[in-house]
Order: C-alpha cells, then sequence, then structure tokens
C-alpha cells in the first residue's frame, strides 16, 4: 500500500493542462485566467470628485466663493477656477483645472450664485486622483480564479473577453448491475446510482464541466461502450468495478483498450482501491481514475484526488487539498496503519466525528462538513487536541 501523497503525485504524472479559450466577461465567473491581462487605461482617467460639492482653490469656514459653472459626472467644466471662485461639482465629475478641494454641500449656504463656508474644513480634498485606483500597465495576472471583484476590476479594464483556461471535460461512469438512475423505478435489487451525481456536482463546483455517461452494466461490452462514449473527455471517472472481484471489469476493460493502467493500494480509508491510467488517443490526453463504488468512498476520494488533480489541469499547481485545523470535541482512539478521513462537523470552532464511520452511509457524510484527517498510525488523542481536516 502507498500513501495518499504518493497515489496524488502519480495522478498529477497524468493530468493535462488544459489549453486557453477566450469567453465574454460576463461569462467568466471561476474559469482560471490563462495569461496575464493587463489594461492601457488609468482609472479614475482624471482626478474626480468623491462627493456632492463646491470645487474651490483653498478655503475656510466664513470664506465666500462666486459660482461660476458646473461640472457633472460626464460632463466636465471647461474653464478654471480662480481664488475666490467656485464650480459646482458632483461625485464622480473631472475637477477643474485650478480647484485643489471639493466642499462638501453640506458644508456650504448658498446664495443665489455666492456660497458661504459654514463648517470647519477637515484636511481631506474629496479628491480621488487620476489613477488612484489602476494605472496604464496594471495586471491581473494568469492563474487567478476570476470571481465577482475580480470581473468588476476586468471591466473597468476595458477588458470585453478574457482569455482563460478550458473547462476540463468530465465524463462519469457509474458501473453495476444493481444500479438505477434517480427518477428511475428499481427492481427488488436494485439501488440508485448515487455517488455519480455527487461527483457531478463536485466536478463542476471545482472549474470542470461534467457529464454523465449511461449506467455501464456488469459486462465487458457495456464498459467497452462506455468507454467508447467517452472520447472527447479530459478525464474519464468510473465509479466501483475497481476491486478484484468477478465482476469487477474496470481494469480488464480500460487495459484491453490500451490503457496502461496503474493501480494504487492507497492506505486510507474510506477509499482504497484507486486506478489511473490514460487512454491512447493522440494528442489529446484523456485520463482515467477509477474510483470506489462505496458512495462515501468515491466522494472522499473525489475530495481528496479528482478535486486536486481538477485544480492542476487548471494550472493551480500539484497540491493537496488544504487542510486546515480546529480543536478537538472529545477523545480519539489511536488509529490504525491507514490514512483515515472521518467524517466530521465543525460547530463553534471545535471538531467532532460522526458517530458512524461506515463508508456505504450518505446521510452521514451530508450531516458532516469536514473530513478529519488521522495520520497512520496516529496516536491516542485527548479532547481539546488540534487536529487537521478538510474543509467539504
Ligand atoms: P463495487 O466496487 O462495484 O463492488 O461497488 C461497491 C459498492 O458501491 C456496492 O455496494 C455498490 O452497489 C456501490 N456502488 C457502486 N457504484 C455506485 C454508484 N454509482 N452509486 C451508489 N452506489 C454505488
Ligand atoms: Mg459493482
Amino acid at each position: 500500500m502507498i500513501p495518499v501523497s504518493e497515489a496524488l503525485e502519480n495522478l498529477f504524472k497524468l493530468a493535462p493542462l488544459m489549453g486557453a479559450e477566450d469567453v465574454p466577461l460576463a461569462q467568466s465567473l471561476g474559469r482560471t485566467l490563462a495569461n496575464d491581462v493587463t489594461t492601457n487605461r488609468v482609472q479614475p482617467p482624471f482626478s474626480a470628485s468623491a462627493m456632492d460639492g463646491y470645487a474651490v482653490c483653498a478655503a475656510e469656514k466664513g470664506q465666500q466663493f462666486q459660482v461660476i459653472g458646473e461640472s457633472a459626472a460626464g460632463n466636465r467644466f471647461n474653464g478654471r477656477v480662480s481664488h475666490g471662485q467656485a464650480v459646482r461639482i458632483f461625485t464622480g465629475a473631472p475637477i477643474p483645472e485650478g480647484a485643489n478641494r471639493v466642499v462638501i454641500q453640506e458644508d456650504v449656504l448658498r446664495d443665489g450664485d455666492v456660497i458661504t463656508v459654514t463648517e470647519d474644513l477637515g484636511s481631506g480634498t474629496n479628491i480621488r486622483p487620476a489613477g488612484a485606483d489602476f494605472s496604464d500597465g496594471f495586471t491581473l495576472p494568469k492563474g487567478r480564479i476570476l470571481s465577482p471583484q475580480d470581473i468588476a476590476l476586468l471591466a473597468a479594464m476595458n477588458v470585453p473577453n478574457v482569455p482563460v483556461l478550458r473547462k476540463p471535460n468530465v465524463a462519469i461512469i457509474s458501473t453495476g448491475d444493481e444500479l438505477v438512475m434517480p427518477g428511475e423505478t428499481p427492481g427488488p435489487d436494485q439501488i440508485i446510482a448515487s455517488n455519480a451525481f455527487g461527483l457531478y456536482a463536485l466536478v463542476e463546483q471545482n472549474g470542470g464541466s461534467a457529464r454523465m455517461l449511461p449506467i455501464a452494466r456488469d459486462n465487458q461490452a457495456a464498459l467497452r461502450q462506455a468507454f467508447d462514449m467517452s472520447k472527447g473527455a479530459d478525464l474519464v471517472l468510473t465509479i466501483g468495478g475497481a476491486s478484484v472481484g468477478d465482476h469487477d471489469l474496470v481494469a480488464p476493460v480500460a487495459m484491453s483498450m490500451g490503457v496502461e493502467m496503474a493501480f494504487h493500494k492507497v492506505a486510507m480509508r474510506p477509499g482504497k482501491p484507486l486506478m489511473s491510467g490514460y487512454f491512447p488517443d493522440g494528442t489529446q490526453q484523456r485520463m482515467l481514475i477509477g474510483l470506489p463504488g462505496n458512495p462515501v468512498s468515491a466522494m472522499v476520494c473525489g475530495t481528496v484526488f479528482v478535486v486536486p488533480v481538477l485544480r492542476a489541469m487548471l494550472g493551480q499547481g500539484d497540491t493537496p487539498a488544504p487542510r486546515f485545523s480546529a480543536q478537538l470535541a472529545h477523545p480519539l482512539p489511536a488509529n490504525g496503519p491507514r490514512e483515515h478521513y472521518m467524517r466530521a462537523s465543525i460547530q463553534n470552532g471545535t471538531i467532532s466525528s460522526e458517530f458512524s464511520q461506515d463508508s456505504s452511509l450518505l446521510s452521514v457524510l451530508s450531516d458532516a462538513n469536514a473530513l478529519l484527517v488521522r495520520a497512520p498510525n496516529d496516536p491516542a488523542r485527548l479532547a481539546g487536541e488540534n487536529m487537521a481536516y478538510i474543509a467539504l
């Protein structure tokens, strides 16, 4: 058996890096910038008023000014402000030449075209200098996963289309004679294919584009057909059929189709059997990860292996799922020789493991919001000790 870190290293070696494509800015949420994006704009392009008020050159309480014009957002005042003069100004409007501060309208009394400063003025000028936000040459770096805030910034940078990495296309194949799709009526010996939908969601949540293929029955022809349908994908996930039972066909069928299959007997709980390889498709690399069938095992392997692989495909580097730490709410017995990903919940800053750790219980997984990570042979732990976890 190999440690999780080694299995993950093996997967990273197979993960193809996605190429770039341009998408309209409005559709770029969550996408990864493929290149540095640089602006030739200055923002604001002119010194602008931060408030509604009067643009003047120096002012103090009691002083009077003659209002000689108006500067509104989108319509500047084309003239100069001299001593004793003021220009009515609004937020976002260009500061007229000669002015060096804006007195807010609340601090003046206006009578016809004359204003009197009625308050003591602070040191603030209420002016946003040109380029205060960014200047010509400002760059958003390659690799950035675009947030709504980034998209607002790119719009201000006058970028209508963004170069992003193509979404990894992920085909998901459930295997098993016992499975039916949600909404179908299961026979007496059948169950619903569940983790395929969990993995679909996990892929979509992490920047991939998931594609659900029909369930492959437990015979070679069905699995071969499913693999044929996965052509064009960057990553194929199979669920189940990954052990060495009579009905476990993923490895033999994949190998018969030219996949050089690596077996990772991973020292982890849940989710021991894991396989990987890629189809000999020529230029495009179609990676395969064979996941265990047990619902919780499949989802935990999705979090521990598939999500980091997707991130690697999206240029985020070869890094495992991030770990955090929280205080244990209760004691734990010593761990065995395999890394244990315990379903757990974090409440008020402390972490407690769920009562049952059976790897078939999706209700428990759904209730959990963390995987408490126990290293192999981790000694018994006391309440209050800090433990590593992966957020769900
Ligand atoms: P297998 O590795 O095919 O022997 O599957 C192990 C266990 O996981 C069996 O109890 C299967 O019924 C179950 N299983 C396999 N695939 C799925 C799936 N897509 N959804 C839910 N359960 C599954
Ligand atoms: Mg099966």
